[in-house]
């Protein structure tokens, strides 16, 4: 049992940040964990209930979190890490990015300020690679059967590191240059550098995990060359097809979608060179970001680093309230207002405006019209937006990033080619050990669930790799293949 009653002694403190002024100069990571005294008394504010929210309710992963919290408490960080391993193989991405929703389920946010959950994680994970803890384990055991994961992100690099520990032999493809997915090409290093990335992958390629990168599954190598060689397949490609604006003038240029423009800083700061893909640089450009989310918030604070003129941040929805609603009670993720670190460090933002059109010059865009809106939810869950009269205005803009998340019925080779059966939303469909239509084809990560987060990507991936080895272990294999 951690300190009791330090939930009384001692109240919440949130990580530091690097001052403004000087991490604009730089892309390196914006955050300053808590270390010290200050991280040991979050550690103490763990009332490690009976009924832990944060662990059964909040946490994707079912994290053991008031055990995590005391043991690392009681600075037996050894104990802490093997537990915290044992159901997140990747804390060191979640300890970084993750929204923490067993924070927002955490029991003392009931009447006060919840645990830094996210904080004790980080800190759990880093001094285990500091203090050595954390070295190749190759399985004692390797079994003749050979699993392929297509995708690197953090859904594939979970499956992967679950199936190697198991004895499966695992090659992981990957289309592009460097294994990692959005962790690697659309998460700007001020919130994830690379070197974490890479240290990871260093510790899996050592104990055994075959990486194959530059290698597109269904062009470079084929689905049936893979069936053919591997016993299993885990599809975690992600969700590659952005959702469009369809406006007058959305064929001008200098309207990205974010992602591109993401990738393209991303490759820069690692020094990556490119054939394929634009450079897309906001310096001294007038920016508009369509889209109020986490990764328009990237673009922002991507485009202060590189010199913009100005930014606004334009979202349709309304501006969420400040302090958790009625509509998403406790131990609910709170719709509340959200501000990542790149909203303090410049630009503007407005809420309830919709995009009537682009206006350019010489085939560049220059201008854009806007108008805003009101906006009602219906019974089902549905939005409308209703245009308000003569509330019309124009901004100037010379580059226009489009952050407005993803389709899920769009083309998909991987889907279309094999005919593997879509769900209702256009998504991958398996079964409950997440095989999809396809015998020994399995799916994880966005690819199967949407739009998500790292660490639903990395429960998914886990999840798969359990279903692939339940599956191998019984045998249960269809007999259905394309
Ligand atoms: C800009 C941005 C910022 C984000 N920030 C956060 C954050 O701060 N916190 C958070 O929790 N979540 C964040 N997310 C969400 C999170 O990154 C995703 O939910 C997660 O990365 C999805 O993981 P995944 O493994 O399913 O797919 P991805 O990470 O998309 O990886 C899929 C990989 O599959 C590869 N691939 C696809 N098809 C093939 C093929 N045929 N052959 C070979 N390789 C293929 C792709 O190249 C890609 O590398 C962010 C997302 C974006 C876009
Ligand atoms: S809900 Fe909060 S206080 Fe309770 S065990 Fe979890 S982290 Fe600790």
């Amino acid at each position: 049992m951690g300190k009791t009653g330090g939930f009384l002694e001692f109240a919440r403190q949130e990580p530091g940040y690097r001052p403004v002024a000087e991490r604009v100069r730089d892309f390196r990571a914006v955050e300053v964990p808590l270390s010290g005294e200050a991280l040991h008394a979050q550690m103490a504010r763990c009332m490690e209930c009976g009924t832990p929210f944060c662990h059964g309710y909040g946490c994707p992963l079912a994290n053991v979190i008031p055990e995590l919290n005391d043991l690392a408490w009681q600075g037996r960080w050894a104990e802490a890490l093997a537990l915290l391993l044992f159901a997140n193989p990747l804390p060191e991405f979640t300890g970084r990015l993750c929204p923490a929703l067993c924070e927002a389920a955490c029991v003392l946010a009931l009447n006060d300020k919840a645990v830094t959950i996210r904080q004790i994680e980080l800190a759990i994970i880093e001094n285990g690679f500091e203090k050595g803890l954390l070295y190749p384990m190759p399985p004692i055991r390797r079994l003749d059967k050979r699993v392929a994961i297509v995708g690197s992100g953090p859904a594939g690099l979970a499956a992967a590191d679950i199936l190697n520990k198991a004895g499966y032999q695992v090659v992981m493809y990957e289309r592009a240059a460097k294994i990692g997915g959005i962790l690697r090409y659309g998460i700007p290093d001020f919130k994830l550098e690379k070197w974490i990335l890479d240290r990871r992958i260093r510790l899996m390629e050592q104990e055994g995990i075959r990486f194959e990168t530059g290698v597109e599954v269904g062009s470079d190598v084929s689905y049936h060359y893979l069936q053919s060689r591997f016993d299993a397949i885990c599809l975690c490609g992600g969700i590659p097809e952005p959702r469009d604006l369809s406006v007058p003038g959305r064929d001008l240029h200098g309207i990205y979608y974010a992602l591109d423009y993401l990738i393209s800083q991303n490759r820069k700061t690692s020094g990556e060179r490119s054939d394929d893909g634009e450079d897309i640089d906001a310096v001294g450009k007038k920016v508009v970001i369509i889209g109020g989310g986490d990764t328009g918030a990237d673009c922002l604070g991507t485009a202060i680093r590189q010199g913009a003129k100005s930014v606004l941040q334009l979202e349709i929805m309304p501006e969420p309230p400040p302090a958790r609603p009625e509509s998403t009670p406790w131990p609910m993720w709170p719709l509340i207002r959200r501000d990542s670190s790149s909203h303090y460090e410049g630009g503007e933002r407005r809420w309830g405006v919709d995009t009537l059109g682009f206006q350019g010059q010489k085939g560049h865009v220059s201008r854009m019209g806007c108008v805003e809106v009101s906006s009602m939810r219906h019974a089902d869950g549905r939005w409308e937006f209703k245009p308000c009269p003569g509330t019309e205005f124009e901004v100037e803009a010379d580059l226009v990033l489009l952050a407005l998340g993803y389709v899920a019925t769009g083309r998909n080779r991987i889907i279309d080619d094999l005919h593997i059966e879509r769900d209702r939303q256009g998504y991958i469909k398996v079964d409950d050990q997440h095989m999809t239509s396809i015998s020994m084809i399995f799916a994880a990560g966005d690819m199967r669930a949407g739009q998500s987060i790292v660490a639903r990507s990395i429960a998914d991936g886990v999840a798969a790799a359990r279903g692939i080895i339940s599956s191998l272990h019984s045998g249960t294999q269809r007999n259905d293949r394309p």
